[in-house]
């Protein structure tokens, strides 16, 4: 059978099974396979890999991971879309299809079952109204894994990848960065899907750190702090943590630390590098 990533393959396989696309779940399939092969020389899929692959859609991505990876686990929310599956994927014997929301699901838990708990891959075209709480629930629940490569908003790559003293700077880069090194591996144009979404996006590999690469007391603190900062973008760093109902901290404790720190008391979060960031929370940290 010839593959999904053929638009004329997936328009059939659509209308054979009268699929209406769900706007509530992101569904927008991939239909270039130039695109589809650079995800996966991107994500170095090898025979090794246990590949986790959420939101499979009609399995077009999925084709290409069979063929590449020892085993594929697809996550797939839309119970309408798991016929499809069986069928498209009928030919290969090492895919595993699990109707379930990804967010609800205990990935650990599944890892630890089907790969000893060792590293796997995740790899994935996002459906984008949930690409945060995805990659930071990965990260944050210490999921075993490798790397992460993934179709996601253009605008949202830019946001992992960059540095302070731009405007896409913020909460989301520094997590990301905290524990992944962020790549951007391609720009994705609208009519490479089926429907075309409103945005453009771009293809984003994580690689995750084996040791963070600042070194932090707290975590969590740091965290908070971030994000103290960035709710009020436009405040100074001393004014952000101070107005923060979760935190201990006043404005002239912070505002010591940044002195301590060699820094301005007037300084914006979004100048912060993730090292000072880690500095501020130690400071901070140590006063509780
Ligand atoms: N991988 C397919 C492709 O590239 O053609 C489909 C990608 S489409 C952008 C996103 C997919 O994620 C859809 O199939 C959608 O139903 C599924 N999805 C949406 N929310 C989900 C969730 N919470 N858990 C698992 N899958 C979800």
């Amino acid at each position: 059978m010839e593959k999904l990533s053929n638009p004329q393959v997936t328009i059939e396989t659509i209308k054979k099974h009268g699929f209406d696309f769900q706007k509530k779940f992101g569904q927008n399939f991939l239909i270039d396979a130039h695109v589809l092969e650079k995800i996966m020389d991107a994500a170095e899929i090898t025979k090794e890999d246990c590949v986790l692959e959420i939101g499979p859609g009609i399995g077009t991505m999925t084709q290409y991971l069979a063929e590449r990876a020892r085993m594929v686990i697809a996550v797939e929310i839309d119970s309408k879309l798991i016929p499809i599956l069986k069928e498209t994927l009928g030919s290969y014997d090492n895919v595993q299809i699990i109707n379930e929301d990804i967010l609800k699901l205990d990935i650990e838990a599944l890892v630890a079952e089907e790969n000893q708990g060792k590293p796997i891959k995740v790899v994935a075209n996002l459906p984008y109204y949930i690409t945060t709480p995805i990659i930071m629930g990965l990260f944050e629940q210490h999921v075993p894994l490798n790397n992460i490569t993934v179709m996601v908003q253009k605008e949202v790559a830019d946001r992992m990848q960059v540095g302070p003293g731009t405007k896409d700077y913020g909460a989301l880069s520094l997590a990301v960065q905290y524990y992944a090194k962020p790549y951007i591996v391609a720009n994705v144009p609208p009519n490479c899907f089926i429907p075309r979404p409103n945005v453009a996006s771009a293809v984003i590999r994580l690689t995750r750190y084996q040791e963070p690469p600042v070194k932090v007391q707290d975590e969590k603190l740091m965290f908070r702090l971030i994000r103290a900062s960035f709710n009020q973008r436009r405040k100074t760093l001393v004014n952000g943590i101070g107005n923060a109902p979760e935190l201990p901290f006043t404005k002239e404790q912070t505002a010591q630390a940044l002195e301590q720190m060699g820094l301005s008391v007037t300084i914006r979060g979004e100048a912060l590098t993730l090292e000072e960031f880690a500095e501020l929370s130690d400071i901070l940290g140590s006063l509780s």
